[in-house]
């Protein structure tokens, strides 16, 4: 049987978490909230495309940032933050 990791992200639309199965890592069925994931985790579902089970917006993972001074955490969690203020 196959072992994955999940990462919730949330809903663009109406927040509500949606999961994403990430072959990326160690693969022990962790639960992560975006951004807070492993890189490998992270990188395994970047542009994986889903759809909200509450309101069916159909949603894609974030790219990972690749040019960038900060360390990556921090890149991630500016982008999310720029992301949601411009709503
Ligand atoms: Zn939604």
């Amino acid at each position: 049987m196959g072992m994955f990791d999940r990462v919730w992200i949330p809903c663009p639309r109406c927040g509500q978490p949606r999961e994403f199965q990430s072959k990326g890592g160690e693969c022990v069925l962790a639960d992560y909230y975006w951004p807070d994931a492993p890189v490998a985790v992270l990188r395994d579902i970047a542009f994986d495309t889903g759809w909200c089970a509450l309101c069916r917006q159909p949603f894609e993972v974030p790219p990972l940032p690749v040019t960038c001074n900060e360390s990556l955490d921090e890149c991630i969690r500016r982008i999310v933050r720029e992301e949601l203020m411009r709503r």
